[in-house]
């Protein structure tokens, strides 16, 4: 079959369309025609690698897929040859005490489709029964595919590590990715008071504005620590979204009213910084990781995908015979959600 998949890491240069091996389904799995798949930054993560990162290559690239069954394993019986389905980007055990519990994203095994195993570039894929979600016949599997890594990982972060409540302002750190941008839909429709958003360019400060953002900010030209302190009336935030890291994580402590909430799901700028701990102490910050969510998490903000009360932002939408120019969009920066 055809896939989207890399021979080696390294850079761009090395993502081929190229012809892999059909996937070979177990008796707990299904076999997908993928219909959509898409792309997430996680991608050229994969794509450079890192100490301890050991891929069976080729490695089949992205973590968001949806699609059609075509084969089914002997043990499933919840679906049947034919059924539209989305796909859950992480797999986890089962039966650890962090499954049992419903935190599977905890999962001693965990993995996430398109990092540790292959992914959806491709015509095919087997994926097993507990990952798929039925997907209604009026939900496109573009938004299917668009939508389930990043809504996930923000409904995780905001609602079930950040217990954001009705009424508290927000801060999102960043307006144009696939993160924030469901960070600000997901705020709005918690019933968050003030949303305030920071992002590089007008384009996607008015992208953050048709979501929700009711006060928007542009870095470019503008100190926003500064910028954010004048508009809460020196009060700060409630709760920060920052993923950007090294530059904007201790401006991001500074935003925070007394008692504020960091949420945390990944550091595009760079992981490691220095932080003036006064500011965490002395003001009763509390700074909350997560990464990825639950079974339940992807379960709940999917129906709220498939409900139309979140819309994933597509930037475009490209044949997989062109999946090469989709990654150097991606790598480019030119990508809006
Ligand atoms: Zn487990």
């Amino acid at each position: 079959m055809q896939a989207v998949a890399f021979f080696k890491h390294g850079d761009l240069d090395q993502i081929t369309l190229s012809d892999v091996p059909e996937p070979v389904i177990g008796p707990d799995d299904a076999l997908l025609k993928i219909k959509a798949a898409a792309l997430n930054r996680l991608d050229l993560w994969v794509l450079k690698g890192w100490p301890g990162l050991d891929l069976k290559l080729p490695h089949v690239t992205g973590s968001d897929g949806a699609g059609v069954i075509t084969k089914l394993g002997q043990n499933v019986t919840e679906y049947m040859v034919g059924d539209r389905v989305a796909v859950n980007p992480t797999l986890s055990c089962g039966n650890c005490s962090f499954c049992q519990r419903g935190q599977d994203n905890l999962c001693q095994d965990f993995a996430i489709f398109g990092e540790h195993v292959d992914g959806f570039c491709a015509e095919y894929a087997a994926v097993p029964a507990r990952n798929l979600l039925a997907l209604p016949d009026h939900v496109p599997f573009s938004s299917a595919a668009a939508a389930s890594l990043v809504f996930v990982t923000a409904w995780h972060s905001l609602i079930t590590r950040g217990r954001l409540q009705s009424g508290e302002s927000v801060l999102v750190v960043g307006a144009g990715g696939g993160i924030n941008t469901a960070a600000i839909q997901i705020a709005k429709l918690a019933g968050a008071g003030p949303t305030y958003v920071i992002g590089s360019s007008d384009a996607k400060l008015d992208l953050a504005r048709q979501l929700g953002a009711d006060v928007t900010i542009n870095r470019t030209k503008e100190n926003w620590g500064k910028a954010v302190y004048a508009a809460t009336g020196r009060r700060g935030v409630d709760v920060v979204v920052d993923n950007v890291g090294a530059d904007t994580f201790a401006t991001s402590l500074r935003s925070l009213k007394k008692g504020g909430r960091l949420l945390t799901v990944g550091n595009t700028s760079g992981p490691k910084f220095e932080l003036d701990n006064r500011l965490i102490f002395f003001r009763h910050l509390s700074i909350i990781g997560s990464s990825m969510g639950t079974t339940g998490d992807y379960r709940e903000v999917m129906e709220l995908i498939f409900d139309g009360r979140l819309q994933p932002v597509i930037d475009s939408v490209i044949p997989m015979r062109d999946g090469i120019k989709a990654f150097r969009r991606l790598h480019d920066g030119l990508t809006l959600g």
